[in-house]
């Protein structure tokens, strides 16, 4: 395999893991900014406080600005699977696109394919589990939209990077759904992993379509965001049976 060809830039924004130490997680976040350059200026400002371990240009170029041993600050308050504090635990990457306040847009292939590449390197080496492989917006769902709707997670699990099982061909019009039930959807999101009360119930839903149903994130409990649960609550559940 060709080795990962990454430039160095660091950040400041960085600190201890605790101890002991445990990397367990990824977190992939969209920029969010005009352009890459304005990126990097951001994630190494010392008074932004804000880092990544790894950024991704649309060309693909690589970029670490933290040590993978120590903690990055990018993922703020956050939860998944009933625990929080997730920085301690994760790596996190920046995948450049400017977002949906400054024109959101698909991400391009040389882009996917570096995030593709980086991203086994970091599951091999830290024997990530399939279920932590994660969207910012799937951990802090009432803050956060990013990656993303456009953010290509079929590609990603193709690859054996994370979870994204094809829909049923039914599931499109909803079809083999009696009832929408929102306590089953409510169930269905905490198995998952997602952190949800049903005073966020909206915002959940709305991140699980962000990465599962993206062609309208609404956080509407239609026919299909419901098939669509059940799809992806059984294999999140046999993920972690492996
Ligand atoms: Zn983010």
């Amino acid at each position: 395999m060709i080795p990962l060809e990454i430039r160095e830039r660091e950040s400041p924004n960085h600190g201890s893991r605790g101890e002991p130490a445990r990397i367990d997680m990824l977190v992939l976040h969209y920029t969010g900014m005009a352009s890459a350059e304005a990126a990097i200026e951001r994630l190494c400002n010392r008074d932004a406080k804000v880092s990544a371990h790894y950024l991704v240009e649309e060309n693909g170029n690589m970029w670490r600005l933290v040590p993978e041993a120590r903690r990055a600050f990018h993922a703020g308050v956050s939860c998944w699977e009933g625990e929080s504090n997730l920085n301690a635990v994760s790596l996190g990457i920046e995948v450049v696109n400017p977002g949906h306040e400054w024109g959101y847009r698909p991400f391009p292939d040389a882009q996917m394919l570096a995030v593709e590449r980086l991203c086994r390197d970091l599951v091999s080496r830290y024997a990530i589990p399939a279920h932590r492989i994660l969207g910012h917006s799937d951990i802090a769902p009432e803050r956060k939209s990013d990656p993303g709707e456009l953010f290509d997670w079929p590609r990603l699990a193709c690859a054996g990077i994370g979870i994204w099982p094809p829909p049923a061909i039914d599931s499109a019009r909803g079809r083999g759904v009696a009832v929408i039930a929102p306590a089953a959807a409510l169930a269905d999101l905490a198995t998952i992993g997602y952190c949800v009360a049903s005073n966020t119930q909206t915002a959940v839903l709305a991140a699980f379509q962000r990465r599962f149903r993206p062609e309208r994130c609404d956080g509407r409990l239609d026919a299909e965001t419901a098939t669509r649960l059940t799809e992806v609550r059984t294999a999140y559940h046999r993920a972690r049976q492996r």
